[in-house]
């Protein structure tokens, strides 16, 4: 029988997570019956959505929910034998039983030299919304210029380099001056420390003093509204996230932004990754192709011990991951 560790969420979050507000229990898990696994976790993933879908459907003393890949330690289903990897949407949990309904396998084959966190990472989740967010919903087309926000993130960061392999300037911003430096080796045309720059109207209309085609935005708040400004007419923008608003206990308000969509014609469209499922394989295929290419560099902020996961997370929503932010077990 085997022990697994979960954490909870004991206290819904009030504002930023407090470590308070976890709780690590352990529990006995039952053997897995016909088409079951049990799962052991090898890298988790901590995510913004997390903290944005605690407030939707979560309730204290629910484990906190997320991804991991995982491998199969005892297996009922022979189509996941023991020894083989998935990706599994089993929450923050070191062992588990699993249907398969609750997992993917990793795509095949996997590269031996690749690490199997960029299932969570550059080659998952993040990967795809970066490919979905330019492709599905900004119809990316070469020569334009793009602005992405929390651009060193595990999200933003690809969006940066995807849009220079499809031949596009780019602009992005990041909290950093570290991350400002690395945004630069990636290969961004501009990128600006947001928290140092006075003002982002000037930086803005510095980077790109005809404007900007597309717009990646993963922040929200009153950046945006400075952001929309600086739009060409007919601009797109994707909204893939806000993340400036998850920890508000209050709605922010204005100023409103359907005058500049009004007066500069622009179309603005939030999506979801999971819109594109159909689409996964083929796209995971092409990510690990950039990766093995040399095409795309996957920068990781690795974290050691499941002990420690309420730390990278609260650590990830304070910005102190380049990259995608990762637990190693
Ligand atoms: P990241 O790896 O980018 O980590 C979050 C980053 O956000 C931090 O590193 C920090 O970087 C930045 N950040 C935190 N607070 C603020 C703030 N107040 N203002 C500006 N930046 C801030 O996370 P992901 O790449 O996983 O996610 C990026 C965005 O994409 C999020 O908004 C997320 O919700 C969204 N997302 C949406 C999906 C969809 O299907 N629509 C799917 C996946 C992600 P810094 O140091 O630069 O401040």
């Amino acid at each position: 029988m085997v022990q697994a560790k979960k954490w909870t969420l004991i206290k819904l979050f009030d504002g930023f997570p407090k470590h308070s507000d976890f709780q690590l229990k352990e529990e006995k898990l039952p053997e897995p019956t016909d088409g079951q696994v049990l799962l052991e976790a090898v890298f988790l993933s901590v995510d913004p959505y997390m903290r944005l879908l605690s407030k939707f459907g979560m309730k204290e003393g629910d484990v906190m929910i997320g991804s991991q890949v995982a491998k199969v330690i005892q297996s009922k289903n022979k189509a996941f034998p023991v020894g083989s990897h998935v990706v599994a949407n089993c929450g923050w949990r070191t062992h588990t039983v699993c249907n398969e309904k609750d997992f993917v396998p990793l795509i095949t084959p996997w590269p031996k030299d690749i690490s199997l966190s960029l299932a969570l990472g550059t080659v998952g989740m993040p990967g795809l919304t970066a490919v979905y967010g330019l492709e599905e919903v900004l119809e990316l087309k070469q020569g334009e210029t793009l602005l992405v926000n929390a651009a060193a993130g595990a999200v933003g960061s690809l969006v940066g380099q995807i849009a220079k392999i499809k031949g596009c300037k780019v602009v992005g911003s990041a909290g950093s001056d570290a991350k400002v430096a690395y945004l630069k080796e990636l290969g961004f045309d501009v990128a600006f420390n947001y928290k140092t720059v006075g003002s982002l109207e000037e930086t803005l209309k510095k980077a790109s003093p005809e404007g900007y085609d597309c717009f990646f935005e993963n922040v929200g708040g009153p950046s945006s509204t400075v952001a929309l400004a600086q739009m060409k007419t007919f601009g797109r923008i994707a909204v893939c996230g806000n993340i400036s608003t998850y920890n508000d206990t209050a709605p922010q308000t204005g100023p409103f932004p359907q005058m500049v969509i009004l007066m500069k014609q622009l179309k603005m469209e939030g999506f979801v990754v999971y819109r594109w499922m159909h689409k996964n394989e083929e796209t995971l295929k092409r990510l690990m192709a950039w990766v093995k290419e040399g095409k795309v560099k996957y920068p990781e902020h690795i974290t050691k011990g499941f002990e420690n996961m309420p730390t990278a997370f609260m650590g990830m929503l304070r910005g102190e991951n380049t990259g995608k932010a990762i637990i190693a077990i």
